[in-house]
């Protein structure tokens, strides 16, 4: 019965997000509750981890990448275009 209460948990990992747990400063509303910033970002294209908050940057057709994983891309990319011109 001694059941661990978490305090405003994401809704995702379930992770506590309140103030001291590392994850206040950047949760953000949730349905009724909240998420962390490492949920709340989108998955990346490229290596397929989790982005952070605010931290994604998409293509023109609009796929989410870590900055550095976009320019690897790109420049793969752009190899190709001229490999099959
Ligand atoms: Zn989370
Ligand atoms: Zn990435």
């Amino acid at each position: 019965m001694n059941k661990k209460l978490i305090i405003d948990p994401c809704a995702h990992c379930g992770k506590s997000t309140a103030f001291g747990y590392g994850k206040f400063v950047n949760r953000i509303g949730y349905d009724d509750g909240w998420a962390c910033a490492e949920c709340s970002g989108y998955e990346c294209n490229s290596c397929g981890k989790d982005i952070y908050l605010d931290e994604e940057v998409r293509d023109k057709d609009l796929l989410d990448y870590h900055p550095e994983c976009l320019s690897q891309e790109l420049w793969h990319e752009d190899y190709l275009e001229e490999e099959t011109v």
